[in-house]
């Protein structure tokens, strides 16, 4: 059994329930047990920022798939909830984007697949809930916690917890 953490965003219309879905759909897979869910967050786009906000939240989760069936089902679970990567620009708007942050604390380099997630340290919306559920983490890379590397991002996007930014359609 190994213990994952996947960070969750979405920014479509109707992207609360998308998420909720997701949250579902991993949970109802057979060979993933959901552990713990840190809060949700309305975040400030990373990358491209004209576009809507993203809802953003990491699961952790037990499982007995590998770190690449894992990444088989959380892209199985995006295309069920509308994902289309030909339709999209990179970290443009999406239905739902589910990564592997991390896989234990194994360091995984395949041609698909990338464990600890290479751009998560730059993330304030993947940081932020990851201190929530394990501030003593180390990263096997890095060599650091991950209070540290919230402490070390250069630009901070913002964080918001979900429902404190004021007016949403959601
Ligand atoms: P970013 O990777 O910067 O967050 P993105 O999530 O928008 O961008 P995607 O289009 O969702 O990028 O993913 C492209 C590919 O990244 C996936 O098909 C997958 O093979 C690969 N990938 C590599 N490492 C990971 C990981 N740790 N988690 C999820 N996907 C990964
Ligand atoms: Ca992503
Ligand atoms: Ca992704």
């Amino acid at each position: 059994m190994a213990i994952a953490y996947l960070c969750l965003g979405a920014n479509s219309k109707n992207r609360l329930t998308t998420v909720q879905q997701a949250v579902s759909l991993l949970s109802l897979a057979e060979n993933i047990k959901l552990i713990r869910a840190s809060a949700l967050y309305e975040t400030e786009p990373w990358g491209v920022k004209d576009q809507n906000w993203f809802l953003n939240m990491v699961v952790e989760i037990k499982t007995d798939l590998s770190a690449q069936d894992l990444l088989l089902k959380c892209l199985s679970i995006e295309k069920m909830l509308g994902r289309d990567r030909s339709r999209e620009q990179r970290w443009g708007e999406r239905p739902v984007d589910i990564d592997i942050i991390f896989y234990d604390n194994q360091i995984i380099n395949t041609g698909i697949l990338t464990v600890p997630h290479p751009r998560m340290h730059e993330r304030a919306f993947v940081l932020v809930p990851l201190l929530e559920l394990i501030p003593d983490f180390v990263h096997p890379v890095l060599k650091k916690s991950v209070p540290d590397l919230y402490d070390e991002l250069d630009d901070v996007e913002e964080v918001c917890l979900y429902g404190t930014r004021g007016y949403s359609d959601d």
